[in-house]
C-alpha cells in the first residue's frame, strides 16, 4: 500500500472559505496622513468646514454686479487670493480678482479678463453672457461642513490623502499591515552568493514570496534558510511567530521522511488543511498557531507562487482591511491548445492581451513544470483549467485570474485613446 497523506484533499472552494473564516483584520493604529498611502481607512472622516469656505472666483477677471449687465464700470479695488480686502462692489462698480479669490462684497458674478477691456481706471464688460453665479465657486459647492467624506473601509489612493489634508486630518486611523515571516526550508538550498555544492541549489523562494508580500501591501520579515531538522526548524518558526502577524514558509510539506512543517505546525497549533485539489499547489498547507495564520507553500518554485497567488494573497489583504480581497477574473479566449489532465482544476500561467474589441487573449507561457519559474515570468495572467475536462482547443472560452496589468493589443503609433 503506498503511503497516505493523513490531510483529506479538499477543493479550491472550501480552502478559500477556511482561510476566509481564520483571517481577521489586524487592530487599527494611527498614521501621518501622509504616510497613509495604499492604506485602509479605519474610521470615518467629516470635513470640518465647507469647501470652497468662502464664495471663490474661479478665473482671473473682475467681481462685478451680474444685473449691470455689459458696459462700463469704474474699477473700486483689487482682491487677490489669501486674503480679505477691504473692497465693496456696488451697480455701476468692478473689482480685479483672482483665481481662487474671495468674492469681494456687493458682487454676484466675476467676469474673465479675456471678456473685458482695461483703460483709464475703467473696465469695459464686453460679454452679456453675465448671470448670479457667474464664475464663482459657490460656498461648500465640493465638500459641505460636516459632510462624510471617506468611510471607513475606504483605500487611500492619492485623492484621497489630498481630501484628508483639504479637510485637515493630520493623523488618521488605518488598519495595520500585516507583517509576515518567510523563510525557505530544504536541506539542499543555498544563498543565492553561494556556489552550489554537488545536490544543492540556489533558493528562489525567499524573494519571490518577500516580492508578493510587498506588491500585496505586506512587510516581510526575512527568516533566512531552515534545515530540515525539527529543531532548527522550530526555533525560526517561532522566532517568526513571536515578530509577525503571519508565516509563510516554502519547502517541507510534501510526503518525504525530511516534510517537517506540517507535523511541527501540528504539534503547536491547529493544521486546517493540508491538501487542496489543485494544480500546481497540491500540498499547500494552512494552519493557525496562537491565532496567527501559517500559510505552508510546497517547494517547487512555481508551486510557491500561484499558491500565494490564490490562498494567501486574499488574506493578506483582508488582514490589512480590504473588503476587495480576490483578483479580477475574466472570461479568455485560448490562443492555441492547451494540454490539460482532467483530475485536477489547474491555473496554468499566461500572457493576456487585450483586442481593440475588448476580448481577451491568452497565450501559455511555455512548459508549464512545477520547477519551471520562467513559466512566471511576464505572466500576467492564470488560466483556470478545471478538473472534470482534459485538452483545450484554441479558440475555447475561459476564466483568468489577471495578477497584474493587462496591455493593448496595438499597432505601434496607434493612439490609445480614439476617435473622441
Ligand atoms: P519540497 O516541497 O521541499 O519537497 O521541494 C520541492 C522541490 O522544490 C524540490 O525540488 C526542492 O529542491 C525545490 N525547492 C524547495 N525549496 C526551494 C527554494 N527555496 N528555492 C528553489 N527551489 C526550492
Ligand atoms: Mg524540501
Amino acid at each position: 500500500m503506498p503511503p497516505e497523506s493523513p490531510y483529506p484533499m479538499i477543493s479550491i472552494e472550501e480552502a478559500l472559505a477556511i482561510i476566509q473564516r481564520q483571517a481577521r483584520p489586524l487592530p487599527a493604529v494611527t498614521l501621518a496622513f501622509q504616510d497613509a498611502l495604499g492604506y485602509v481607512l479605519a474610521e470615518d472622516v467629516f470635513a470640518d468646514e465647507s469647501m470652497p469656505p468662502f464664495a471663490a472666483s474661479s478665473v482671473d477677471g473682475f467681481a462685478v454686479v451680474a444685473a449691470d449687465g455689459p458696459g462700463l464700470r469704474r474699477v473700486v479695488g483689487d482682491q487677490a487670493a489669501g486674503y480679505i480686502a477691504d473692497v465693496r462692489v456696488e451697480s455701476g462698480t468692478a473689482a480685479r480678482v483672482t483665481t481662487g479669490a474671495p468674492v469681494p462684497a456687493g458682487a454676484d458674478a466675476v467676469v474673465m479678463v479675456e471678456q473685458t477691456e482695461l483703460s483709464d481706471g475703467q473696465v469695459d464688460i464686453l460679454t452679456n453672457d453675465i448671470q448670479p453665479g457667474s464664475n464663482v465657486r459657490s460656498i461648500g459647492q465640493d465638500i459641505e461642513s460636516g459632510q462624510l467624506v471617506l468611510a471607513g473601509g475606504t483605500v487611500l489612493g492619492p485623492a484621497e490623502l489630498g481630501l484628508l489634508g483639504t479637510v485637515g486630518r493630520a493623523e488618521v486611523t488605518v488598519y495595520r499591515r500585516p507583517t509576515v515571516a518567510v523563510m525557505s526550508t530544504g536541506d539542499e538550498i543555498v544563498e543565492p552568493h553561494e556556489k552550489p555544492q554537488p545536490g544543492q541549489i540556489r533558493d528562489s523562494n525567499r524573494f519571490t514570496l518577500m516580492s508578493v508580500v510587498r506588491q500585496a501591501g505586506a512587510k516581510p520579515l526575512d527568516l533566512g534558510i531552515v534545515r530540515d531538522k525539527t529543531g532548527s526548524l522550530g526555533e525560526i518558526i517561532e522566532r517568526g511567530l513571536s515578530k509577525a502577524d503571519a508565516l509563510l514558509t516554502s519547502g517541507g510539506v510534501s510526503m518525504g521522511q525530511l516534510d517537517l512543517v506540517k507535523p511541527y505546525l501540528a504539534s503547536r497549533g491547529t493544521v486546517h488543511f493540508g491538501r487542496v485539489n489543485t494544480k500546481p499547489g497540491k500540498p499547500v498547507t494552512f494552519a493557525t498557531v496562537d491565532g496567527k495564520p501559517c500559510f505552508a507553500m510546497p517547494g517547487f518554485p512555481v508551486s510557491a507562487l500561484v499558491s500565494f497567488e490564490v490562498f494567501v494573497r486574499p488574506a493578506l489583504l483582508k488582514m490589512a482591511g480590504h473588503s476587495q480581497i480576490y483578483r479580477p477574473r475574466e472570461q479568455a479566449t485560448l490562443a492555441h491548445h492547451f494540454k490539460h489532465a482532467a483530475e485536477r482544476t489547474e491555473f496554468q500561467r499566461v500572457v493576456l492581451t487585450r483586442r481593440l474589441d475588448g476580448t481577451l487573449i491568452a497565450s501559455s507561457t511555455g512548459f508549464q513544470g512545477s520547477g519551471r519559474l520562467l513559466s512566471m515570468s511576464g505572466a500576467n495572467g492564470l488560466v483556470i483549467l478545471p478538473r472534470g475536462q482534459g485538452d483545450f482547443e484554441a479558440g475555447s472560452v475561459v476564466e483568468a485570474l489577471l495578477i497584474s496589468r493587462v496591455e493593448m493589443e496595438m499597432a505601434e503609433g496607434t493612439a490609445p485613446i480614439q476617435g473622441v
